[in-house]
């Protein structure tokens, strides 16, 4: 039986590019520099059945194009937003994504992010490493997150995990996603800006797609107002990035903790120069234990396709 071959787009994983080489014909994109990426494709498209790939680079239509025996993308996220569905769909192509086992490390993050911003942890960090509190005395007081009305837009896996946590600090939550969950009591918001004007802390916490592309507005971000905390776990698309640079160096929003950004791994410098932003390099799921289980389903799914198996988490 052939080998199957598998195009890595980026370098994601040791331990999954390790086992991909071990197991299969692998060819490593980011090798090639990206002006000759389509020739190398074209080169080895004859070869070419999986495509593995993450956050960053995954499957767009001319990469698809390039590969007419392509039978299966997994990627190595749960997000599916750097793939084209149409397309594979389309071609009748499988696609896999990495569900459930990231749920927590992000849910974590996003309560993380939310405490670190309001308690100013980083700040207060720094803080003492630079000698201020010998030299100046106590750190100013922080703003309290026990209790605190928090909004989730997307009630989806990560949005619950979020929710449960934030019940567990005595928060009221509301939430605001496609449909309403009947299976919970949580308020629920049909758009954005009554979610935004009933809470204080809005997590972003759903898929990335054009009707959520801006979903957090200028008129959002204003409606959240001076006290109001922004913390985006979803994508950086989410956000409209120059309106909340504005919005937070005008004051007319109170603070933000941002895991993800419209260009990465390009962060706004302004932001950089403000006291009440906490930034995360895109890591919701970066965990030792995450990233492995992480590797196991992509490799899994691959192992079913090519033995003709049922896929363990399949989209299409
Ligand atoms: P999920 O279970 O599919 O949940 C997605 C949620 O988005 C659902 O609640 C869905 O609402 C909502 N949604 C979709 N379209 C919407 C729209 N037009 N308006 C309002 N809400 C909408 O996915 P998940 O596993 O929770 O993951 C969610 C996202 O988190 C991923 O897509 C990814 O972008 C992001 N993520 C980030 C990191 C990180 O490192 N920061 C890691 C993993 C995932 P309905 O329930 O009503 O359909």
């Amino acid at each position: 039986m052939e080998t199957l071959g598998v195009l890595l787009t980026v370098p994601m994983n040791q331990y999954l590019e390790e086992e991909l080489d071990s197991r299969y014909n692998l060819f490593r994109l980011w090798e090639t520099p990206p002006e000759s990426r389509l020739d190398f494709l074209r080169a080895h498209a004859g070869s070419i059945h999986a495509l593995v790939g993450d956050t960053n680079v995954v499957a767009d239509a001319e990469t698809i194009d390039a590969l007419p025996r392509l039978e299966i993308v997994s990627t190595f996220s749960v997000g599916l937003d750097k793939i084209d569905l149409h397309k594979c769909r389309e071609r009748g192509i499988r696609v896999t994504n990495t569900p459930d086992v990231l749920t927590d490390d992000v849910a974590d993050l996003a309560i993380g992010l939310a405490i670190a911003v309001l308690r100013r942890i980083p700040q207060a960090d720094r803080y003492v490493r630079c000698g201020s509190w010998k030299a100046k005395g106590n750190y100013q007081l922080t703003t309290k997150f026990s209790g605190k009305p928090v909004g989730i837009i997307g009630l989806g896996r990560i949005g619950m995990a979020v929710a449960k946590r934030a019940e567990a600090f005595g928060c009221s939550i509301s939430y605001h996603s496609r449909s309403e969950k009947p299976d919970t009591n949580y308020k629920y918001y049909s758009n954005v800006l009554d979610l935004a004007a009933n809470c204080q802390v809005l997590i972003v916490a759903c898929s990335l797609t054009p009707e959520t592309r801006h979903i957090v507005n200028r008129e959002v971000m204003d409606t959240l107002g001076p006290k109001g905390v922004l913390v985006n776990i979803g994508r950086g698309q989410h956000v409209d990035e120059p309106e909340l640079v504005k919005a937070l160096v005008e004051g007319r929003l109170g603070a933000a903790a941002i895991d993800v950004f419209e260009q990465e791994p390009l962060v706004p410098e302004e932001l950089f120069g403000l006291d009440n932003v906490v930034i995360s390099p895109h890591a919701g799921s970066d965990t030792l234990e995450t990233c492995k289980a992480m590797a196991d389903l992509v490799l899994q799914n691959l192992e079913a396709h090519s033995s003709s198996k049922p896929l363990l988490t399949p989209v299409l």
